[in-house]
């Protein structure tokens, strides 16, 4: 069992819930968005990268595999979101 399967699409659960993570690119040169859900857990979905704009594409190449973002700021930023969404009904 792998713990970074690869979907076709996206799943159905709304933000903050599901947190897009990064883009990627692989070692074998594809390009997948990785994105983190509470209830689905992390998963990534393979980029088309011939539809993608040129800028963004050399953006993406040059931060490619640098970018990592920590499981717990994962969970502080989904939180944090929470919380936003929380104050914003209670307040209303
Ligand atoms: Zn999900």
């Amino acid at each position: 069992m792998s713990t970074n399967p690869t979907r076709t699409h996206k799943c159905v659960h709304p933000y903050p819930e599901l947190l897009r993570l990064r883009d990627e690119r692989k070692a074998d040169g594809t390009f997948v968005r990785v994105l983190d859900c509470a209830i689905c857990g992390r998963y990534e979905i393979p980029l088309d990268i011939d539809q993608l704009e040129q800028v963004a594409r050399l953006q993406l190449q040059f931060l490619g595999e640098s970018i990592g973002i920590r499981e717990e700021k994962v969970a502080e930023i989904r939180d944090l979101r929470r919380a936003e969404l929380r104050s914003r009904t209670t307040s209303e």
